[in-house]
């Protein structure tokens, strides 16, 4: 991994390939975790001498679209970096060649969206090298966009000598490889949410690495029925239970232990004020659904939890979005906060388990929580992904 840490940036012209991807509520940025993530690859640069340009996509416009111009983010851009931030209209051209070439050392560009240009996502190698012509060295820090092989994410390192891992890249990378590559044993990998045949790769391709899964969420539902337990009107996907049948038993044959929840907090309707029951999770009655794990599970979970050195936590335990269901995730909280403390590493990340650990505070008391949710998951599905290949 060749990173920025130590490198000369003097005279430099430094790419770096953010993600600035914010979520919006209307025009005001909800979350500004990407822009900070980004701080400190910046300042590093800027203190070794460089200047920067820096690019990112914001949403999936179809061409240019006012709503997901980079001009809207400018000002959380400077007050979170605490830097002047100049702003170019265009990504690439004359003017945009030429803004970027005056840029003294210290200097901070944001160019504007890099998917106005259809080409971007297309990966199209001319794009490519027209962004390339922006700077003297490229520095990818986009985690959250590294799954993707598009011009200013993949493409575009081939054009240069110089390229580097950002420092929020290398974190990502290197988090991951503490859990998959050379985790500390026991590892322990709890996969939650709401679909199995989302995750099942993942599962799959864990069972390399870890030494216990803890399958909760809606996906245990799927299990519970392969093996002919009821499971009332909870969350199923029928096509996969053949599917979850092969993996328990391949679990069995790596010596992998596979924790299913023993009982759950069933509802008798999809909604926090529904009436409430604790239930075995292999004989919910009918019009029943199981919406969180119960307090047996909860048990069976601390000792497992506790022992273990390494722990990687996707997906929520249940419908975290609803108060009356959200205690499983919340106590989930709280063991791997605790065996944090102890010394273990611990990694959140992919779909929804960031926005419930930082719905409930738990952010600082994790070991790392990714800030990739696709890229995250195709890590853990065992993929190179395009953005980190071409710095290599
Ligand atoms: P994911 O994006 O795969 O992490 O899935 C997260 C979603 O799974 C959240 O919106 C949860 O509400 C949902 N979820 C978790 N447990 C259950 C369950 N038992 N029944 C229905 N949905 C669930």
């Amino acid at each position: 991994m060749k990173t920025i840490e130590n490198i000369n940036f003097k005279g430099e012209r430094v790419i770096i390939r953010v993600d600035y991807n914010v979520p919006f509520d209307g025009d005001r940025i909800t979350d500004k975790t990407r822009i900070e993530s980004s701080k400190e690859t910046i300042d590093l640069i800027l203190n070794n001498g460089g200047s920067v340009i820096l690019l990112t996509h914001i949403g999936r416009p179809k061409g240019f679209e006012t709503k997901f111009s980079c001009k809207l983010i400018i000002k959380e851009v400077s007050e979170t970096l605490g830097r002047q931030v100049l702003f170019c209209d265009s990504t690439i051209g004359k003017e945009a060649e030429k803004k970027t070439k005056m840029l003294k050392p210290g200097e901070i560009i944001l160019m504007e969206n890099v998917r106005f240009h259809t080409e971007e996502t297309e990966g199209e190698i001319d794009f490519a090298k027209k962004l390339s012509r922006l700077g003297s060295v490229f520095v990818n820090d986009a985690f959250g966009a590294a799954h993707r092989a598009h011009a200013s994410t993949s493409i575009i390192a081939q054009f240069f000598s110089k390229k580097y891992f950002g420092k929020l890249l290398e974190k990502e990378v290197t988090s991951i490889r503490k859990v998959v590559n050379n985790g500390k044993k026991p590892v322990l990998a709890i996969i939650g949410g709401a679909k199995i045949s989302t995750k099942i790769t993942i599962i799959e391709s864990l069972m390399n690495s870890v030494t216990d899964i803890l399958i909760g969420g809606g996906m245990a539902y799927t299990f519970i029925k392969a093996q002919g337990g009821s499971i009332g009107e909870s969350i199923c996907e029928k096509d996969f239970c053949d599917y979850s049948i092969q993996l328990l038993e391949k679990a069995k044959a790596r010596n992998v232990n596979i924790h299913l929840p023993k009982d759950v907090i069933i509802a008798n309707r999809f909604d926090n004020n529904a009436v409430r029951k604790i239930s075995k999770i292999d004989k919910i009655p009918a019009g029943w659904q199981g919406l969180d794990i119960g307090p047996d599970s909860i048990e069976a979970l601390k000792p497992i939890v506790k022992k273990s050195k390494t722990i990687l936590w996707n997906g929520p335990l249940g419908v975290f979005e609803f108060d009356n269901f959200s205690n499983g995730t919340i106590e989930l909280g709280i063991m791997i906060s605790e065996a944090t403390k102890k010394g273990s590493f611990s990694l959140v990340g992919g779909g929804d388990s960031v926005l419930a650990v930082k719905k409930f505070g738990f952010s600082n008391k994790m070991s790392y929580v990714s800030t990739g949710g696709g890229a995250m998951l195709e890590s853990l599905e065992g993929k190179e992904l395009p953005g980190i290949k071409a710095l290599s």
